[in-house]
Protein backbone atom coordinates (compact mmCIF):
# COMPACT_ATOMS: atom_id res chain seq x y z
CA UNK A 1 0.00 0.00 0.00
CA UNK A 2 1.22 3.49 -0.94
CA UNK A 3 0.81 6.30 1.73
CA UNK A 4 1.01 10.25 2.13
CA UNK A 5 2.91 10.00 -1.54
CA UNK A 6 -0.10 8.75 -3.61
CA UNK A 7 -2.18 11.55 -2.56
CA UNK A 8 -2.57 14.68 -5.34
CA UNK A 9 -0.71 17.72 -4.23
CA UNK A 10 -2.27 21.04 -3.67
CA UNK A 11 -5.80 22.12 -3.12
CA UNK A 12 -8.75 20.13 -4.60
CA UNK A 13 -10.78 22.48 -7.70
CA UNK A 14 -13.85 22.17 -8.35
CA UNK A 15 -14.67 21.82 -12.33
CA UNK A 16 -15.09 25.32 -13.00
CA UNK A 17 -13.82 28.95 -11.83
CA UNK A 18 -11.00 27.42 -9.92
CA UNK A 19 -13.22 27.10 -6.55
CA UNK A 20 -11.31 25.04 -4.32
CA UNK A 21 -13.70 22.83 -1.87
CA UNK A 22 -13.07 24.63 1.02
CA UNK A 23 -14.02 28.03 -0.62
CA UNK A 24 -17.57 26.32 -1.45
CA UNK A 25 -17.87 25.15 1.85
CA UNK A 26 -17.21 28.30 3.41
CA UNK A 27 -19.41 30.00 0.48
CA UNK A 28 -21.98 27.17 2.31
CA UNK A 29 -21.50 28.50 5.76
CA UNK A 30 -22.70 32.25 4.69
CA UNK A 31 -25.76 30.88 3.70
CA UNK A 32 -26.06 28.99 6.88
CA UNK A 33 -24.88 31.86 8.99
CA UNK A 34 -27.19 34.08 6.84
CA UNK A 35 -30.54 31.86 7.88
CA UNK A 36 -28.72 31.18 11.55
CA UNK A 37 -30.52 31.81 15.25
CA UNK A 38 -28.75 31.64 18.12
CA UNK A 39 -30.46 29.38 20.13
CA UNK A 40 -28.97 30.45 23.50
CA UNK A 41 -27.77 26.90 24.78
CA UNK A 42 -24.79 26.56 26.65
CA UNK A 43 -22.03 24.42 25.65
CA UNK A 44 -23.03 21.61 28.19
CA UNK A 45 -24.91 18.62 25.85
CA UNK A 46 -28.65 18.56 26.51
CA UNK A 47 -28.91 14.92 26.44
CA UNK A 48 -25.46 14.52 28.85
CA UNK A 49 -24.00 12.13 26.37
CA UNK A 50 -20.67 12.03 24.38
CA UNK A 51 -20.81 9.81 21.22
CA UNK A 52 -17.27 7.76 19.89
CA UNK A 53 -17.73 7.41 16.27
CA UNK A 54 -15.23 6.20 13.01
CA UNK A 55 -14.67 10.01 10.97
CA UNK A 56 -16.90 7.78 8.04
CA UNK A 57 -18.10 9.94 5.40
CA UNK A 58 -21.05 8.21 5.19
CA UNK A 59 -21.93 8.00 9.01
CA UNK A 60 -23.99 11.07 9.49
CA UNK A 61 -24.63 10.50 13.40
CA UNK A 62 -26.92 13.47 14.11
CA UNK A 63 -29.46 12.18 11.45
CA UNK A 64 -28.55 8.39 12.49
CA UNK A 65 -29.18 8.77 15.84
CA UNK A 66 -31.92 11.51 15.73
CA UNK A 67 -30.10 13.74 17.40
CA UNK A 68 -30.44 17.99 17.37
CA UNK A 69 -27.91 20.37 17.64
CA UNK A 70 -26.81 20.66 21.18
CA UNK A 71 -27.91 17.29 22.18
CA UNK A 72 -24.67 15.40 22.65
CA UNK A 73 -20.67 15.72 22.00
CA UNK A 74 -19.03 13.77 18.96
CA UNK A 75 -15.44 12.71 19.40
CA UNK A 76 -14.40 11.32 16.00
CA UNK A 77 -11.35 10.02 14.56
CA UNK A 78 -10.40 6.99 12.14
CA UNK A 79 -12.04 3.85 13.52
CA UNK A 80 -13.69 5.64 16.34
CA UNK A 81 -10.96 4.37 18.40
CA UNK A 82 -10.80 5.01 22.15
CA UNK A 83 -6.88 6.62 22.01
CA UNK A 84 -5.19 8.47 24.23
CA UNK A 85 -6.93 11.61 22.99
CA UNK A 86 -10.46 10.17 23.12
CA UNK A 87 -9.76 9.98 26.68
CA UNK A 88 -9.11 13.69 27.29
CA UNK A 89 -11.97 14.37 25.43
CA UNK A 90 -14.09 12.39 27.46
CA UNK A 91 -12.74 13.31 30.51
CA UNK A 92 -13.32 17.18 29.70
CA UNK A 93 -16.43 16.12 28.58
CA UNK A 94 -17.49 14.28 31.82
CA UNK A 95 -15.79 16.47 34.46
CA UNK A 96 -16.33 19.52 32.97
CA UNK A 97 -19.41 19.61 30.84
CA UNK A 98 -21.59 17.13 32.47
CA UNK A 99 -22.05 14.30 30.36
CA UNK A 100 -22.94 10.76 32.01
CA UNK A 101 -23.56 8.24 28.76
CA UNK A 102 -21.10 7.10 26.68
CA UNK A 103 -21.94 5.45 23.00
CA UNK A 104 -19.26 3.84 20.64
CA UNK A 105 -19.89 3.32 17.04
CA UNK A 106 -17.88 1.25 14.68
CA UNK A 107 -19.10 0.26 11.37
CA UNK A 108 -19.25 -2.05 8.28
CA UNK A 109 -16.76 -1.80 5.72
CA UNK A 110 -14.22 0.46 7.88
CA UNK A 111 -10.76 1.60 6.32
CA UNK A 112 -8.78 0.60 9.39
CA UNK A 113 -9.87 -2.81 8.32
CA UNK A 114 -7.81 -2.87 5.42
CA UNK A 115 -4.75 -1.88 6.71
CA UNK A 116 -2.12 -3.17 9.52
CA UNK A 117 0.61 -1.75 11.67
CA UNK A 118 2.81 -2.19 8.48
CA UNK A 119 1.38 1.48 7.93
CA UNK A 120 3.69 2.49 10.21
CA UNK A 121 6.66 0.74 8.69
CA UNK A 122 5.71 2.58 5.29
CA UNK A 123 5.40 5.56 6.85
CA UNK A 124 8.98 5.56 8.53
CA UNK A 125 10.30 4.38 5.39
CA UNK A 126 9.41 7.20 3.35
CA UNK A 127 9.74 9.87 5.57
CA UNK A 128 12.52 8.62 7.94
CA UNK A 129 10.17 8.85 11.14
CA UNK A 130 7.89 6.59 12.59
CA UNK A 131 4.82 7.65 14.00
CA UNK A 132 4.75 7.43 17.89
CA UNK A 133 0.95 6.57 17.65
CA UNK A 134 -0.61 3.28 16.50
CA UNK A 135 -2.42 2.53 13.17
CA UNK A 136 -5.22 0.61 15.56
CA UNK A 137 -5.98 -1.29 12.74
CA UNK A 138 -8.40 -4.31 13.28
CA UNK A 139 -10.11 -7.07 11.43
CA UNK A 140 -12.96 -8.56 13.72
CA UNK A 141 -14.83 -5.13 14.01
CA UNK A 142 -17.08 -6.53 17.17
CA UNK A 143 -13.99 -7.07 18.70
CA UNK A 144 -12.45 -3.67 18.36
CA UNK A 145 -15.79 -2.27 19.82
CA UNK A 146 -15.73 -4.43 22.46
CA UNK A 147 -12.19 -3.48 22.91
CA UNK A 148 -12.88 0.26 23.04
CA UNK A 149 -15.62 -0.47 25.63
CA UNK A 150 -12.96 -1.55 28.23
CA UNK A 151 -10.84 0.99 27.35
CA UNK A 152 -13.49 3.59 28.68
CA UNK A 153 -14.97 0.95 31.60
CA UNK A 154 -11.02 0.85 32.85
CA UNK A 155 -10.22 4.56 32.76
CA UNK A 156 -9.41 6.32 35.98
CA UNK A 157 -9.64 9.56 34.87
CA UNK A 158 -13.90 8.83 33.96
CA UNK A 159 -16.09 9.13 37.03
CA UNK A 160 -19.32 8.17 34.67
CA UNK A 161 -18.73 4.27 33.67
CA UNK A 162 -21.79 2.35 34.35
CA UNK A 163 -23.75 3.21 31.01
CA UNK A 164 -20.93 2.53 28.39
CA UNK A 165 -22.70 0.76 25.38
CA UNK A 166 -21.02 -0.35 22.15
CA UNK A 167 -22.55 -0.75 18.48
CA UNK A 168 -21.66 -1.36 14.97
CA UNK A 169 -23.44 1.11 12.23
CA UNK A 170 -24.25 -0.87 8.71
CA UNK A 171 -23.29 1.56 6.23
CA UNK A 172 -25.85 -0.16 3.77
CA UNK A 173 -28.98 -0.64 6.15
CA UNK A 174 -28.28 2.36 8.37
CA UNK A 175 -29.43 0.30 11.48
CA UNK A 176 -27.10 -0.03 14.30
CA UNK A 177 -26.14 -3.73 15.53
CA UNK A 178 -25.36 -3.51 19.75
CA UNK A 179 -22.09 -5.24 21.11
CA UNK A 180 -22.54 -7.42 23.71
CA UNK A 181 -19.35 -6.90 25.77
CA UNK A 182 -19.46 -10.15 27.45
CA UNK A 183 -19.35 -12.63 24.31
ZN1 LIG B 1 -14.29 3.70 9.76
Amino acid sequence: MTTSASLPAGPVTEGSGGETVTDRLVEANRRYAAQFTDPGMDARPVLHVAVVACMDARLDLHKALGLELGDCHTIRNAGGVVTDDTIRSLTISQRALGTRTVILIHHTGCGLESLTEDFRHELEDEVGQRPAWAVEAFRDVDQDVRQSMQRVRTNPFLPHKDDVRGFVFDVHTGLLREIDPAS
